[in-house]
């Protein structure tokens, strides 16, 4: 069943009256249940409110205008969906060029074990260090991983082993990286998969909190306002065990075969909607709809009270969450809301 809206008709005041009108609704039957039971009156507030010290927000609705011109390739729609919880919802469909609108992408390996960090990119493991991807990183792997495998450059020249070609691209970019792939900088050219891989994500048009968070799992974890996969966290392991950096630029970004270009970390590229009460500046969006915003604040501090998943509320922005730092390898611990089972 298509049923497809273009976006001006979906603002129409009409149809918000209605959700609201169905959310009231909905909440008048919580209240008639708990009502049912022995419970007085007086304790009947505590019932749909967990935690009566936090004021009642209202949540704003995802904003699909909210994205870097060029950053997704086709108009918005809305489709019907139905929630992790089995609600059946609206929904828009976002569909990402795969390139980022805000930045170039690149670079990542040095050439040589002479580069200088201005020259390439970064890398993170997850253990709280990001490193500049220069020659003296390069020269250095043995020691910081404490493991004599690691010989990532000729020692005669200097010259770095780098995936110059998209056949060692994809084979260093396999789970089981062969022989002669190992200890190489990966890098992976866009231009072998069109300057982006583009890709169409369903994202409930009213965020809700789930009951429990959610695990992210191995998929996406949103989409970046530049039009970029907001990927879950790179499995150094993996890539480490068969002796190989998989480079990111300075963006917290590479590319692989399948995804393209995307991010494993908020490095500020993104950051593009500021807020003008010294919050940090929206970066993406979670697939259960929540926003994601920089991990600090105008005056460079960490909010205090933020969940397990990042998250928290205010009166701004409802409940909404922060990136984590670029050195652990994750945007956000898990989703708190609702995210999308199926979809039309
Ligand atoms: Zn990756
Ligand atoms: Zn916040």
């Amino acid at each position: 069943m298509q049923i497809k809206q273009t976006l001006p008709q979906l603002s129409n005041p009409h149809m918000k009256h209605l959700r609201l009108t169905y959310a009231f609704l909905a909440i008048m039957l919580i209240s008639a249940c708990s009502g049912s039971t022995t419970e007085s009156e007086e304790t009947e507030p505590a019932a749909t409110d967990p935690d009566p010290s936090t004021p009642t927000v209202t949540q704003p609705e995802f904003d699909p205008f909210a994205f870097a011109s060029s950053a997704l390739t086709e108009t918005v729609v809305t489709t019907s969906c139905t929630l992790s919880d089995g609600s059946a919802s609206t929904c828009y469909e976002i569909t990402i060029a795969g390139t980022p609108a805000t930045h170039e992408i690149g670079a990542f390996c040095p050439r040589d074990i002479y580069a200088s960090a201005d020259e390439v990119g970064i890398w993170f493991d997850g253990n709280g260090e990001v490193y500049d991807v220069d020659g003296e990183f390069i020269q250095n792997l043995a020691v910081i991983y404490n493991d004599s495998n690691w010989q990532l450059f000729d020692p005669v020249t200097g010259i770095v082993n780098i995936t110059d070609s998209q056949i060692k691209c994809e084979g260093a970019a396999r789970p089981d990286v062969s022989e002669e792939l190992q200890n190489h900088c990966v890098e992976c050219s866009i231009d072998y998969y069109n300057g982006g891989v583009t890709a169409t994500y369903i994202i409930p048009v009213q965020p809700q909190l789930a009951s429990s968070p959610s695990n992210l799992g191995r998929n996406d974890v949103g989409v970046s306002l530049s039009g970029v996969a907001i990927a879950p966290p790179a499995p150094v392991d993996a890539i480490l065990g068969a002796y190989t950096i998989a480079a990111f630029d300075d963006c917290a970004g590479h590319v692989n075969p399948v995804a393209g270009y995307h991010y494993h970390g908020s490095a500020g590229c993104s950051e593009i909607v500021s807020e003008n009460d010294g919050h940090g500046a929206r970066m993406g969006f979670a697939l259960d709809g929540f926003g994601i915003y920089a991990m600090l604040d105008s005056q460079g501090a960490e909010s205090a009270d933020l969940d397990t998943c990042r998250g928290h509320s205010d009166e701004v922005r409802g409940y909404h969450y922060h990136a984590a730092s670029v050195a652990e390898n994750m945007f956000i611990g898990c989703f708190s809301g609702l995210t999308v089972m199926l979809f039309d």
